[in-house]
């Protein structure tokens, strides 16, 4: 918090749980970068909207890119992974619209599931618009649009870390701000923080980063708390999307393969899925149905 004043900030440094992406998966520079942004972005959302629940961050890409996918739960555990186009080739220098808006049809939606949720009861999602030419721009607009805070966000991710600034106005509500209030604090945090280029939010920590930033400003400092890297995936949760695939495309599958051998797309985690294995997941599916006739034919 700057003191004074009606305008707060996050910094987010992920260096273990992005290098456990990055060791599952070898993405071309852009992409990588990309999807590491996505990331500190995560974190720094999930801190910032005190959401009890899994922020869950996509981009449904038409270029090259196909799928970016990265999740953070309220702990600050996350999961990431994404997913090229056939064949696609990526130049170095790729911007966002280059990878993932080519044809004006990418998507950008940000998922809120709560953690204590009701049955029946539905994940907030937000479309956002896939405008500028970096995930910091899109996110400050999805801020403005769906909680009307203005918000200015610093992100860069090469091949070791991924790290993040948000700055954040308070609305004042009703003068909240008392006379001794700054009202400037707001211009000069967003000033001082553009000057930052990649390399320097690459290659300073972000101890140091606050330092060099705000020395002049009084800084309130909270105790950190640490991001790690966590898959939820299961065998039940594999099985259950095997059974929405039906039963035919299954039997097809299994037809040909003789066994399903599917891996997790965030840890790499495999499922291997046999004939039986495949008859057993629609049994019991049977068996559920049957037990609920009853109660069905009684209205
Ligand atoms: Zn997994």
């Amino acid at each position: 918090m700057f003191e004074n004043s009606l305008v707060r900030g996050e910094l987010i440094e992920i260096s273990d749980a992005w290098q456990q992406v990055l060791a599952r998966r070898t993405y071309p520079p852009a992409v990588g970068a990309m999807l590491g942004e996505m990331m500190a972005a995560a974190a720094l959302l999930s801190a910032n909207l005190k959401f009890d629940g899994t922020i869950i961050m996509q981009i449904h890409g038409d270029g090259p890119v196909q799928l970016l996918v990265v999740e953070c739960d309220a702990s600050l555990r996350l999961r990431a992974t994404a997913k090229l186009s056939e064949g696609a080739t990526v130049d170095e220098q790729a911007s966002l619209q280059q990878l993932v808006n080519a044809h004006g049809e990418g998507r950008f939606a940000i998922t809120l599931d709560p953690a204590d949720k009701k049955p029946g009861q539905q994940a907030y999602q937000g479309i956002v618009a896939l405008e500028g030419e970096s995930v910091a721009t899109v996110i400050e607009n999805y801020m403005m649009r769906s909680e009307q805070l203005d918000t200015r966000l610093w992100l860069a991710a090469d091949a070791s870390v991924s790290r993040g600034l948000l700055l954040q106005k308070l609305p004042d509500n009703g003068g909240k701000t008392t006379p001794q209030d700054d009202t400037d604090v707001w211009n000069r945090t967003v000033t001082l923080a553009s000057t930052l280029n990649t390399q320097e939010l690459l290659g300073t920590d972000i101890m140091t980063l606050l330092q060099r930033l705000y020395w002049e400003e009084t800084v309130r400092v909270f105790d950190p708390r640490h991001p790690s890297f966590h898959c939820g995936c299961s065998r039940e949760k594999v099985g259950n999307m095997l059974k929405m695939l039906g039963r035919e495309e299954i039997d097809s599958a299994l037809d040909d393969l003789g066994k399903l051998d599917v891996s997790c797309d965030f840890c790499g985690q495999a499922y291997l899925f046999d004939a039986v294995d495949c008859r057993q997941l629609f049994a019991l599916e049977t068996l559920s149905d049957a037990v609920q006739l009853p109660a069905g034919r009684q209205h």
